[in-house]
């Protein structure tokens, strides 16, 4: 689904943001210097909301050029490379399937997690990674975070596709749902589209990351450990399978 909101945050367009499944693509650099483009079009994800940057390559004619970091500056997605292209020149864009694919696991699980401990009362989140989740107070125990284990067990068995929707400012103005209307706070104004992910009946959120299509591809916890720190201070970290 193409959305007039990502043409005015973004002068490339976000190939990621429609599939996040893309592996290669073909473009054209629109601006260049050394060592980094700036393309007409990518799939490679700039880094962001607590997701790592892609790497992978860049290929035209018979050269290969490794990116090695992609970040958001502005309204442009910078591609860091290990060599220069000029501008004008069509490139086949390759991703590192492998390491795109394991952070799109980890955060969808921290989408996922952050639903069933928003639901479980666990207290602000002030923080969040692919590998933790840090609330401040919090009354979480030991038995809570047991039982949003086997709750994300369980909604990873189940398989349930993630929905990845448009939403108006307004229209989540109006909603009854704090979580929805606590979002536009966050959110810069000039954005009066956003797009909405959620895994129904668990988790939703504002957000322009990649995400697994079902929670089947997320995989099940390795691992689920809470720590205290001062100040009623808990936080939670988290490996998956
Ligand atoms: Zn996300």
């Amino acid at each position: 689904m193409r959305d007039k909101s990502t043409e005015d945050y973004f002068s490339s367009t976000p190939l990621y943001v429609d599939d996040s499944h893309l592996r290669e693509f073909d473009a054209e650099v629109i601006k260049a210097g050394p060592r980094y483009v700036v393309l007409d079009r990518t799939a490679f994800y700039p880094e962001s909301g607590g997701q790592p940057s892609d790497t992978g390559v860049l290929l035209h004619e018979d050269r290969e050029v490794e990116v090695h970091k992609v970040m958001k500056r502005g309204r442009d997605i910078f591609h860091y490379l290990r060599g220069d292209i000029p501008v004008g020149t069509s490139v086949h864009g390759v991703i590192d399937w492998e390491p795109r694919l394991f952070n799109m696991r980890r955060h969808s699980a921290e989408h996922l997690l952050t639903g069933l401990f928003e639901w479980e009362g666990a207290g602000p989140k002030v923080y969040s990674d692919l590998t933790r989740l840090d609330f401040k107070p919090s009354g979480l125990t030991q038995d809570v975070v047991r039982r949003v284990e086997a709750e994300f067990n369980g909604i990873v068995e189940a398989d349930i596709p993630l929905r990845i929707y448009y939403a108006s400012r307004d229209e989540l103005e109006g909603e009854e749902d704090e979580r929805k209307r606590a979002f536009l706070v966050k959110i810069p104004r000039a954005l009066d589209r956003l797009r909405m992910v959620e895994i129904p009946g668990h988790a939703l959120t504002f957000c322009f990351g990649t995400h697994v299509r079902s929670t089947g591809e997320i995989g099940c916890l390795a691992e689920i450990e809470l720590t205290e720190g001062k100040k009623r201070r808990k936080s939670v970290s988290f490996l998956l399978e």
